[in-house]
């Protein structure tokens, strides 16, 4: 790759603990930080977010992609993000029905005052992760089916 169009991408790297998610040149990243969207492009300064359970979305060769997310952490150097996720998922590979029952469950949880504050925070969590799982999952099936899409 040319010099000058090295400058315009950076290495994506993101990690879980089950497996290296994806690693790739990318043009530009948004991410699901604890403090709002965060937007990085090549030549960003050096920085760590903590990530919270949100969609990712970014660039590579003019394409956009997105996925999800868990809870984590991003570390952002000039032309390098690294995201390490306790979870990540392509729309694809999202079970519906599984986050359903993990928002079900949650929401249990949470309107269950027998409960700790411990556990509400855990199921307020639990709440964000499978509502990320449903948006991105919605999102790819109207993508299949435009004629569906508001
Ligand atoms: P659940 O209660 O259904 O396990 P969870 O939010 O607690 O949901 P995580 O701990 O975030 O699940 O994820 C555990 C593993 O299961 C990860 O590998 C994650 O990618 C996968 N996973 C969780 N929910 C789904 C889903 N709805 N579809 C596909 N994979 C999922």
């Amino acid at each position: 790759m040319a010099a000058e169009e090295q400058k315009k991408k950076m290495m994506l790297e993101v990690v879980t603990p089950y497996q290296v998610f994806y690693e790739g040149q990318i043009e530009k990243i948004v991410l699901p930080a604890l403090d709002g969207s965060l937007g990085i492009l090549p030549g960003h300064s050096p920085l760590v977010v903590a990530i919270t359970p949100g969609i990712a979305r970014f660039e590579a060769d003019g394409e956009s992609r997105s996925f999800s997310l868990s809870e984590g952490f991003a570390e952002i150097a000039h032309h390098v993000v690294v995201i390490v996720s306790n979870a990540a998922e392509w729309p694809e590979q999202i079970d519906e029905a599984r986050a359903n029952a993990a928002l079900e469950r949650a929401n249990a949880k949470l309107n269950n005052p027998a409960n700790t504050d411990e556990q509400r925070i855990y199921a307020r969590h639990a709440i964000r992760r499978a509502k990320t799982r449903l948006k991105l999952a919605q999102e790819q099936g109207k993508k299949k089916n435009p004629r569906f899409m508001e």
